[in-house]
């Protein structure tokens, strides 16, 4: 039997604010265990949670650049559950009036756009952390820095058919929440992760088949694995007759294999009640609208844009609008009068080359985006030959220096003035009379011999083309 898989994901993403969901601790990384904490955070009686309002202006950014309807009068519910990282013994999070819903994103994989459904995004706050080594080798430590941290959970729809396209799916959410500001997207420090719920259906079938679902993937290459190997193992159980157990797995990414952590709980295991310390969270419709006039432009109206305005592929659309400071970027370039295509092939080539190895983006170059675009302008008007632009490129790189000094102490300066290159053209042909006679005989290959000459004569810095115009028109007269 054929099956098809069937693929939703949640992805939580840390929200960007200095300090914490529900009181005032901070939320920076790699504090000493346990000083990011107050009553509130470590669940002390009494002690009382107040909303951080910044928390709900980026989640309502997000949920209006996924196209969600946001709740005007959303409602925090206590999630009850038993762990020794959980003070309180329940999770501050958000069950039946969660903040948005019923929102879209579009992926684009083999060059085909696909819309996934977004369920839901609602605000949670995450646990803290067991730490399994420290002072005594038998024991488990508790840090309570993360506790309390504020997390957006957004929940897919069911709509993903391959491990590729949740890949997809996962890295363009992340783009979209550094874009917005809404997450610094850090995935070592744990700020974006997903749990992949995967399930398989007889092709044709319309009924869901069972699921499993893998927590806390932290890499998009995982997610990517980890549903891969998911849908193997459950492909070669289907077939041979057993049936899936509907259970939460965890993911080895040594062995890039998911293995049985415990049975999934059902939703009234949490017994989730309407949290009776936080009224209902109530929105004005003019907040929310303001929110939504702030919106930069998205990065898929953008990427649409550059394809219709500047007539570029899809793909390096795609990838110039991927983040925000690459776009402003490229637009800088553009003002500098460089032209689109040559922009974004340079941007997409040589700077992204740099950027990867140097784990820097545009701002930590050594010059902006108007010296580039003044050496591209140098390109366009035959000041520079392509490759004396890579040794400029190469030396703006190194020393920031601007591309006209560059030039200038390098003497690379291209020679396309006409007058000035008959005259050396003229003098090549007179001391090569033999070449010319046999150029005359038919044997074309000879303009290669006439242009290498030029070039010797100029110290490499004529410009090929109109040495070319010039010695054909001479031979030919
Ligand atoms: P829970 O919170 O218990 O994990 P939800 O109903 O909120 O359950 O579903 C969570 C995720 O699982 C969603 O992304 C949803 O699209 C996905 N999902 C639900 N049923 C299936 C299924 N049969 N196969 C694959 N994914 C599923
Ligand atoms: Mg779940
Ligand atoms: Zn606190």
């Amino acid at each position: 039997m054929e099956f098809e898989p069937v693929i939703g994901l949640e992805i939580h993403a840390q929200v960007a604010t200095a300090s914490k969901l529900f009181c005032g601790c901070s939320t920076e990384f790699g504090r000493p265990p346990n000083t990011n904490t107050c009553p509130v955070c470590l669940g002390l009686p009494g002690a009382l949670p107040v909303t951080n309002r910044r928390v709900i202006e980026l989640a309502v950014r997000l949920g209006l650049a996924t196209h969600c309807t946001i709740r005007l009068d959303s409602q925090f519910a206590r999630k009850n559950y038993f762990y020794p990282d959980l003070p309180k013994a329940y999770q501050i999070s958000q069950y039946d009036r969660p903040l948005c819903e019923n929102g879209w994103l579009e992926i684009v994989v083999d060059g085909n756009t696909k819309r996934i459904g977004i369920t839901r995004i609602h605000l949670e706050e995450d646990a803290g952390k067991l730490v399994h080594e420290g002072r005594d080798a038998g024991a488990s430590y508790v840090d309570l820095n993360r506790a309390g941290v504020p997390l957006v959970e957004i929940v897919s729809e069911p709509d993903l058919s391959t491990a590729e396209e949740a890949r997809v799916y996962m890295e363009k959410m992340h783009a979209l929440v550094t874009y917005l500001g809404v997450s610094r997207g850090n995935m070592e420090q744990g700020n974006l992760r997903a749990d992949a719920n995967v399930s398989l259906r007889p092709v044709g079938e319309s009924k869901l088949g069972t699921r499993t679902e893998t927590k806390n993937l932290n890499s998009f290459r995982f997610v990517r694995d980890a549903i891969d190997h998911e849908i193997g193992r459950q492909a070669g159980e289907l077939r041979a007759g057993g049936r899936i157990v509907q259970e939460t797995r965890l993911y080895d990414s040594v062995s890039k294999t998911t293995s049985p952590m415990r049975s999934k709980e059902e939703a009234n295991d949490y017994r989730y009640f309407p949290e009776p310390d936080l009224p209902v969270l109530r929105l004005e419709q003019a907040w929310v609208d303001a929110i939504r006039d702030g919106l930069p432009e998205l990065p898929d109206a953008k990427a649409a844009r550059y394809r219709e305005q500047y007539a570029l592929s899809a793909k390096d659309a795609e990838a110039l609008t991927a983040g925000r400071e690459i776009a402003g970027f490229f637009e800088a370039v553009l003002e500098g009068g460089a032209s689109p295509k040559r922009a974004a092939n340079w941007i997409m080539g040589d700077l992204s080359a740099r950027f990867n190895e140097d784990k820097i983006g545009p701002d930590g170059l050594k010059f902006g985006p108007e010296a580039l675009a003044e050496m591209l302008v140098m390109i366009e008007s035959g000041a520079l030959s392509g490759k004396m632009g890579k040794e400029v490129f190469e030396e703006m790189v190194a020393t920031g220096k601007p591309p006209a000094k560059i030039v200038a102490e390098k003497g690379l300066q291209q020679v396309s003035d006409a007058g000035e290159l008959a005259a050396i053209v003229a003098k090549v042909l007179e001391d090569s009379p033999e070449q010319v006679e046999q150029f005359k005989a038919g044997k074309e290959k000879v303009l290669g011999y006439f242009v290498g000459q030029v070039m010797k004569a100029t110290g490499g810095q004529a410009n090929p083309g109109v040495v070319n115009t010039i010695l054909r028109d001479k031979l030919a007269g």
